[in-house]
């Protein structure tokens, strides 16, 4: 593998581990929804396009894909309870069998709030996908398909970002910590 940027402590995941486990997921997928009559894939904004785009594309089953931002308010504190929608679905997902898909699950404010706001829509089911979770005190929010937990560190890469930065590395990798 080439050098790593100069800003980036150590890769977490390589993207052969990524698209090993992305493949696992989509069959499980592919299996747990072959009897219902498609799948309505969300993807949060921005961080899980990469990662909604590999896995999609491995499913084989019919789906179709949609997308939603959300942001937390206080763009300098990394931890906000607070989240909003910036940026809608477009069409209504009631009766529908509904999958978010997600990048990151840290604190678990976000996905906590696309569970309520989006169960209020009354789908048929409502599940989540998650690429990794850190390992560290959150909300208890089920995730029913988890790509990998990791330590509690800035990570970036595969979709994550460090303002804006780092989003298309194809592994994962840990931020150095600012010194002092
Ligand atoms: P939450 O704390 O609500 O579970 O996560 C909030 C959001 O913070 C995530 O959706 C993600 O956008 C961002 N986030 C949390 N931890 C990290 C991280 O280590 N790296 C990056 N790039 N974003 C993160």
């Amino acid at each position: 593998m080439s050098e790593l940027p100069s800003d980036l402590a150590r890769v977490v995941l390589s993207a052969e581990t990524i698209h090993a486990r992305v493949c696992e997921i989509a069959d499980q997928l592919s299996k747990d929804y072959a009897d219902k009559d498609g799948l309505y894939i969300i993807g949060i904004l921005k961080g899980a396009f990469i990662f909604l785009a590999d896995l999609t594309r491995q499913l084989t089953l019919p789906h179709v894909v949609d997308f939603m931002a959300v942001s937390s308010y206080g763009k300098t504190d990394t931890f906000s309870g607070a989240v909003r929608i910036i940026m809608d679905l477009r069409e209504p997902i009631e009766g529908r069998h509904v999958l978010i898909v997600e990048d990151i699950v840290d604190t678990g404010h976000t996905l906590s709030y696309l569970y309520r706001t989006l169960k209020g829509r009354k789908p048929a089911s409502l599940n989540a996908c998650v690429l990794v979770q850190k390992e560290r005190d959150s909300l208890e929010v089920p995730i029913h398909y988890l790509g990998f937990k990791i330590p509690d560190v800035w990570v970036v890469g595969y979709g994550l970002d460090f303002a804006d930065a780092y989003r298309t590395l194809p592994y994962i990798a840990e931020l150095k910590r600012e010194e002092g």
